[in-house]
């Protein structure tokens, strides 16, 4: 209602604003309209988190899904275990740079996060990650592996065999300590751990995890996991938290009580509805803003894949395959931005923004009543509002081009700005165009060999 100058920082001289008197009737489709922050692979400092949070909240979203231990690097401070943090929040190199990176939040800077959130209505939903992804941890208590080390703190992204072993209670007793720690700092309902992407490697070889199946007749390493989780679940509930896990945990048996967050896909999110368990959907095809969103070749280095704003507004979180007693499982969905490419905050917001405001249309708007051509036009005077607040963001591309086309005959290519006050800059050497490049105002000739970038 007010214009979007309201989100400058200096006060804006002579306009009087004045707000229509209005009652809104309104409510959000969903109950998890989530956003995601992985701050094991790059480390967020607090005051971004808080601008993160205060974006969230402008996007009417509630859940913020804090990702806060990675192979990578263990960003929680845990007072009874201090190495966690000494030497689990620091890494030699990232990718071959040759320099150590780190980083992590006291307790103090936790409870002024959750602060924060609360007063802007933001649950947080720390994720604690076992029994995988976790070689931080034990790099930094390597006896709560299976082969004892020594490790060091991962420097490449991707999956690593060690993890923790499942055969051994000190594990467990570990975990526990951690996760009573990390519950006193949240006060919200769900509580991640993730349970994604566990190798078994080091499970088939180690004579603690056999012994574990063998005495339990579990009979395989993915009842093992299945073991794993259960034992956590049961704890978390014991302190009044629900467990929420990656659709793996559903591998070996799904624990009672455990909401799926359906990941490779919506089959997890399927399956686990059809089992009466809640469901969040965060599916790669839709939810994964680490991917790309336009063609590579001219974007900033990203993971993979390809996500452009249209395709997560046209996300349905409700698979069809459910009944309508069991969509009443599927309690969201969530935008997930996991941060290997994305070194610094700056990135992150790139990425986020605009598809963080598409993602809230899908929790808040039933399928039938989003239109993809009046969210464009709506979305055209936010480009200022994130300027006025300091957001990096993705510019849309100008329309009537293409990603890329091929001319044989000389014609003339017509372009038109998605955003109506934004101008179109071009050139025919290849180059990337910046503002001293020619402006487009008329329709432009093709009649030579060129290589035209917009
Ligand atoms: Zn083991």
């Amino acid at each position: 209602m007010l214009p979007s100058e309201v989100e400058k920082h200096e006060q804006v001289e002579g306009i009087s604003w004045s707000i229509p008197c209005v009652t809104i009737e309104d409510k959000p489709r969903f109950t998890w309209r989530g956003m995601h922050l992985d701050v094991g692979r790059h480390f967020a400092p607090v005051e971004f988190v808080k601008k993160y949070i205060d974006l969230l909240t402008s996007y009417k979203m509630n859940t913020f899904h804090w990702h806060l231990t990675e192979d990578q690097g263990w960003r929680i401070e845990i007072k009874k275990y201090p190495k966690l943090t000494e030497i689990g929040s620091k890494r030699r190199e990232t990718m071959g740079d040759s320099t150590p990176y780190g980083g992590f939040y006291t307790q103090e800077e936790i409870k002024e996060v959750v602060k924060y959130a609360k007063e802007r209505f933001i649950t947080i939903v720390p994720e604690i990650e076992m029994p995988g992804h976790s070689l931080a941890a034990i790099t930094a208590y390597p006896e709560l592996s299976c082969t004892g080390g020594p490790f060091e703190v991962g420097t490449t992204w991707g999956v690593f065999e060690d993890v923790y072993c499942a055969g051994n209670e000190k594990t467990f007793k570990f975990l526990k300590d951690v996760l009573k720690e990390v519950i006193g700092l949240f006060p919200g309902k769900f509580f991640h751990i993730g349970g994604d992407e566990c190798p078994k490697a080091r499970w088939k070889k180690c004579p603690k995890c056999q012994a574990r199946i063998k005495k339990n007749k579990l009979g395989n390493e993915h009842r093992l996991q299945s073991y794993f989780v259960q034992r956590i679940e049961r704890f978390l509930r014991s302190k009044g938290k629900r467990l929420v896990g990656w659709d793996e945990i559903l591998e070996g048996g799904l624990a009672p009580g455990a909401t799926v967050m359906s990941w490779r896909g919506t089959e997890g999110g399927i399956a686990a509805a059809k089992a009466n368990h809640d469901v969040i959907m965060t599916p790669t095809s839709h939810c994964y803003f680490d991917y790309y969103q336009g063609v590579p070749e001219y974007e900033p280095k990203a993971i993979g894949g390809f996500l452009p704003l249209d395709t997560v507004y046209d996300f349905e979180p409700v698979p069809k395959e459910l009944t309508s007693k069991q969509s009443k499982h599927i309690l969201g969905a969530q935008g997930n931005v996991w941060t290997e490419w994305m070194p610094n905050t700056r990135q992150v917001e790139y990425m986020v923004l605009p598809r963080l405001l598409a993602m809230s249309e899908v929790v808040w708007t039933a399928k039938s009543q989003r239109n993809y051509d009046d969210f464009i036009k709506r979305l055209e005077q936010h480009y200022d509002r994130f300027v006025y607040r300091d957001f990096n963001f993705r510019v849309p591309t100008p329309l009537g081009l293409g990603a890329k086309r091929y001319i044989f005959e000389p014609t003339e290519i017509e372009l038109r700005s998605p955003v109506t006050s934004a101008s179109i800059f071009y050139r025919f050497d290849g180059l990337d165009p910046t503002e001293e490049s020619i402006e487009y105002t008329k329709p432009i000739r093709i009649a030579d060999d060129y290589t035209l970038k917009k």
